[in-house]
């Protein structure tokens, strides 16, 4: 058995949090891979690290006075050092960084530090292999990540190593240069290594307790997600919901490597396990809610819309054209909305509403701004007669008018739009029938 896990930012803020950390990696020796973010916040309104670089580069390329944001920088790692009572110093490292901010080395090298000294500290403290992570991964010369030359190195890398620490967040150019993932881009790299070792687990420890049915900003006390598949996450973080970086799914998914969430500071909790397929039923008919403010829905009415062929594409090529990209199209017999968001759209709205005025002749266009959208996440739907009916019999309850309706093919989804200052009444009325009630 082989896990690589991987500790975010909250987890790694001082040597408390770095007591932890070892704690739960000398509690299971399947634990042999370790992949460290940057030390992050100690306290809400504190700095995590990798923004104190990026601005403390910016100010030495500037040629302005970098030395005391440098020196903040060093004491958040010095602190850890000396609490931690480690024989270890950084000072050589501190200098070449030093004179590669001055020589310019690029915003991503600045960065990537965050988690390569936090490597270090942490291999150090743990006596583990330190690998950095420029040797290790790769990406291709337009900047994506290349996985075909990272797969065989790093499984050749660690072939004979047990234990390792390998910092997240960077890897290196074809010409040698630091570049990073984007923010929250260790999530990532835990699940390259995790893939190239044929891990069976790929542990992501954070600060909550795994994946909440809904947003506790709304739902206070929300139920933890036990087990969600990787389609059903996609749905729930495209409408907003975010724990794990997007990209991290992939590497593993094609492996079909589970992934599990859990809290660094409660590590007994079973937090969330996200696999491909499931045979276990969900403990309630939905798996999460998620939703966002801020679309416009732009209704276009054109008598015998129905009949007339390339219709919809005619209006879609408007967006398309300003590059407005549409979230949903819900159409009845006369008439297609496109739902956009709604910044984008304002900034093209007359352009594009000429346009289709020119190419499609429409009877009407009507535009509907402040709308949210709400998606209803839930392989248990599927299986389940009724589910849209109770949606909208809890939102009818609650006074809330539905705006629209879309119901993915998959029945894994059903998605309602509704007005921004029904938003949180409507998640809560939704939550309720089927969480606390249990409908
Ligand atoms: N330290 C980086 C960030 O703050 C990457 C990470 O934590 O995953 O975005």
């Amino acid at each position: 058995m082989i896990k690589v896990v991987k500790f975010g930012g909250s987890s790694l803020a001082s040597a408390e949090q770095f007591k932890k950390v070892s704690a739960i990696i000398n509690a299971d020796e399947s634990r042999r891979y370790v992949v460290p973010s940057a030390p992050g916040k100690r306290f809400s309104a504190d700095t995590k690290v990798t923004d104190m670089l990026y601005e403390c580069y910016s100010v030495a390329a500037k040629g302005k006075d970098y030395k005391p944001l440098l020196d903040n920088i060093k004491k958040r790692y010095y602190d850890i050092i000396e609490e931690l009572g480690l024989d270890l110093s950084l000072e050589k490292e501190f200098d070449t960084i030093e004179t590669s901010f001055v020589g310019r080395a690029g915003r991503d090298y600045a960065a990537s530090r965050g988690e390569y000294l936090n490597g270090i500290v942490l291999a150090n403290y743990l006596g583990f292999t330190f690998i950095d992570a420029a040797e290790v991964i790769f990406f291709d010369d337009n900047g994506n990540f290349d996985m075909e030359k990272t797969d065989p190195v790093l499984k050749q890398r660690l072939a004979n190593i047990d234990n390792a620490v390998i910092p997240g967040f960077y890897g290196s150019m074809p010409n040698d240069t630091i570049k990073t993932f984007s923010r929250g881009g260790s999530d990532i790299t835990g699940s390259i290594v995790a893939r190239a070792i044929d891990a069976d687990l790929y542990e992501n420890w954070t600060d909550v307790s795994g994946f909440l049915i809904a947003d506790p900003r709304i739902i206070k006390d929300s139920k933890v997600i036990t087990t969600i598949t990787y389609k059903e996450l996609r749905e729930l973080s495209y409408m907003g919901a975010s724990v794990l970086h997007e990209d991290a799914i992939f590497p593993v998914r094609a492996k079909g490597i589970p992934i599990n969430i859990k809290n660094t500071n409660i590590p007994e909790d079973p937090g969330t396990l996200i696999v491909e397929s499931t045979s276990i039923k969900p403990e309630f008919t939905i798996t999460g809610i998620a939703g966002t403010r801020g679309f416009a829905a732009v209704t276009i009415e054109k008598e015998m819309m129905n009949s007339e062929l390339g219709f919809g594409r005619k209006v879609l090529e408007e967006f398309e054209k300003y590059g407005v990209s549409f979230e949903h199209m819900p159409s009845g017999i006369d008439t297609m909305s496109v739902l956009v968001n709604q910044a984008d759209f304002a900034k093209k709205e007359q352009e594009i509403l000429a346009g289709i005025h020119r190419n499609a002749h429409p009877d009407s266009i009507d535009i509907e701004t402040d709308i949210a959208l709400i998606a209803v996440v839930g392989r248990g739907m599927k299986a389940t007669r009724g589910t849209a009916g109770r949606i909208f019999s809890a939102l009818a309850h609650a006074r809330v008018n539905v705006k629209m309706i879309d119901q993915g093919s998959s029945e894994l989804n059903v998605i309602v739009g509704v007005n921004e200052i029904d938003f949180e009444k409507a998640v809560k009325a939704i939550y309720d029938i089927f969480v606390t009630t249990k409908l």
